[in-house]
This record gives structure tokens, sequence and C-alpha cells, in this order.
């Protein structure tokens, strides 16, 4: 229909509202302390109230608008009445009004996948709430946010928290959309609290301020809560000048995106599709690279194996820098689809 913005274009305009509403769940989970956690494969996968809503918000809100779309979220949850409550019917404006690009005006609903991470850097959240915990009452009269925190490097664990989701088509992530909830948590009353960053591939991305690491400094971002020999070997043969580690696969493209970091680098099968399509879109939107770690892109189809099996590495410059750095050993470990 002439006049109507693209449904790539609308899809990104509700993922942006969605993604939002899912970030002010995540907020009130915590700020109740109910976590409601539940081990999935073990201590170091987890589920709370906060993943379970927000998926469901999610879910529920882009199914209903956009029937059509495949939706996979990561957590596995009974099909049940979800209430009005959860359920996001608004777009965004401002992404409504702008251009689709060319190659992606004529996509129709059905073609499309929506990778969804309700929260990504659950670990880390779930970490921050206890340490939430351990401050008394009398030094945080309402166990919330907008409160003076004692200066703790840990407290920080709440930037590492976000919302991905991620658009693919015909296998590529081509759009995605990070909402981080507690986005200057710690910058004192009066700043806004959560963000949203968004982008489509060949149209850019929005949300942010794109900053490169200055000089030619090697500056690696990784796990800090799923490590392991492979992963640290890996980390060490790309000669860094610092190692950034931070969780969430979200928060590692934003530390590339904003000039915190020059590599992703993970070589590890624990990353999942819907940990890396909307991160990868956007770090796409701005030239950047996402790949294994023998320099092959991952795919976004349906059917596609949910786990990244040959681990992650991204970067904004120098792809094949890093790429040429990766061991054999850990080449051999971390086997192609
Ligand atoms: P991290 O960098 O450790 O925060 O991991 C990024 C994303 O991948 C998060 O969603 C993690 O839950 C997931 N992930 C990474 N490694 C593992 C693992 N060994 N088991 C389960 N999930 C993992
Ligand atoms: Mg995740
Ligand atoms: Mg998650």
């Amino acid at each position: 229909m002439s006049g109507s913005p693209a449904v790539v274009m609308r899809l990104v305009a509700s993922a942006y509202t969605v993604a939002e509403k899912a970030g002010a769940i995540v907020r009130k989970v915590l700020h109740t302390g109910e976590l409601g956690i539940v081990e999935k494969t073990g201590a170091n996968d987890l589920q709370t109230l906060a993943d379970r809503l927000a998926q469901q918000s999610i879910c529920a809100s882009l199914s209903r608008r956009f029937p059509k779309v495949t939706i996979i979220g990561e957590e596995d949850l009974p099909a049940e009445e979800i209430g009005e409550d959860l359920i996001e019917n608004s777009q965004s404006e401002e992404i409504l009004q702008m251009s689709c690009p060319a190659e992606y005006s004529e996509v129709k609903e059905e073609e499309l996948v929506v990778w969804v991470d309700p929260l990504d850097g659950t670990k880390e959240y779930t970490e921050a709430s206890k340490l939430l915990c351990h401050v008394t009452e009398a030094q945080i009269p309402h166990r919330g946010l907008d409160v003076p925190r004692p200066p703790s490097t840990t407290l920080r664990l709440l930037d590492n928290v976000t919302v991905l989701i991620g658009i693919a088509y015909q296998g590529k992530a081509i759009a995605g959309v990070i909402n981080q909830p507690f986005y200057n948590y710690q910058s004192g009353a009066g700043a806004q609290l959560g963000r949203t960053m968004w982008g489509v591939t060949t149209l850019g991305a929005f949300g942010f301020q794109l900053q490169e690491v200055a000089g030619d400094r090697r500056i690696v971002t990784t796990t800090r809560s799923h490590s392991n020999k492979v992963v640290i070997d890996c980390v060490d043969a790309m000669e860094p000048h610092e190692v950034v580690r931070v969780g969430g696969a979200g928060n590692k493209i934003i530390q590339l995106v904003e000039g915190r970091a020059s590599a992703y680098v993970f070589a590890s099968p624990g990353c999942k599709k819907w940990d890396t399509c909307a991160p990868e879109a956007i770090l796409t939107a701005v030239g950047g690279t996402l790949t294994d770690m023998h320099g092959k892109p991952y795919s976004y189809h349906a059917s596609v194996k949910h786990m990244n099996s040959a681990g992650v590495l991204a970067t904004l410059r120098n792809h094949e820098y890093y790429l040429s750095r990766v061991p054999q050993t850990v080449a051999q470990a971390l086997k192609s689809d």
C-alpha cells in the first residue's frame, strides 16, 4: 500500500517500544527483590522472573501486530494467556518516519525472523541483586536505583544487562534493538534511566554516539562469568594492551561501538543466536563485523541451530588481524557447523 511504511520499519518501530517496555519490567523485578531464579543447565545458566515476563511481553506484543513473523525467544516457557498489562501497542514514530533501505522495501512479514533475548546478562543481574540485598536498609531506605550507592565497581554490573531484539531476513541480521534498562543508574538524580539503541544495516545505527578506540590499542572485551582455558588462551593470543571482562553479548557490542573495546573475543560455544542477532545488526550498521572464530558468518534462518558453536569474534575495524591471531588449538576446539 503506497504511503504505508515498509514492514521492516514497522517491525523495528514496534521492537523499539516493546524493548523499552521489557526494560521497564527488568527494572521493576529488580526493585521488588523477588527474582524467582531458576537454574537452566546449571548455576551459570540462569533464568529469573524478569527473563520470563520480559520474553512474554516482547513475544506477545510483536506476534499480535505481526502474526506472520517467526519469533524465537531464549526462554522455554509454557504457552499461556498473557496479561494485557504486558502488551505494548505503541510504535516509535521517529522510526516510522524514516525511509526503509531499498533492498528491504518489498520484504514480506512471513520472510522475517525475530530473535529475542529478553534479558542478556542474567548472571550479572542476579549478582547485582544480591549485592543490593547486602546494603542495609539504613543505607537504602527504598530499595531502588535512585539512591546514593557505596562506591563499588561491582555495582556497575547492572550496566551489563540488556534486552535484545534482532531481526533477520534471508538468514542475515538486518536490524536490531538493544535496550539497556539501567543505563545512567549511577549518574545521579535527573539523569534519564535506561536507553534504547537501534540500527538497520545500510540505514545506520541510532541512540548512541559512535566512537572508536583511540590509536592502535588492542582492547579486548570478553566474558566475566563463562570463561575457560580456551577462552583465555584466545584472548591472550590477541596480545591485548587491555582486557575488559564484562557480562552480556549486547553489552560487549556496546563496548565496541562506544570506543571502549576494539574486539569482542569469545572462543566458546556458549553464545546463542538471540545473543548475537541484534548486536550484529547494530554493529554491521556502523561498518563492523561479527563472525565465528574461523571468520565465518552466522546464519539466522528460523531453522538454524541455536548455539553459536564456533565462538564469537566481533570488531568495528581490523577483523582480519584478530582472526589471524586465533591459535590453531582454539580453532580446532571450535568446529564450524
Ligand atoms: P557472557 O559474555 O558470559 O556474559 O555471555 C554472553 C551470553 O552468552 C549470555 O547470554 C550468556 O548467558 C551466554 N553464555 C555464554 N557462555 C555460556 C555458557 N557456558 N552457558 C550458558 N550461557 C552462556
Ligand atoms: Mg544472552
Ligand atoms: Mg537472556
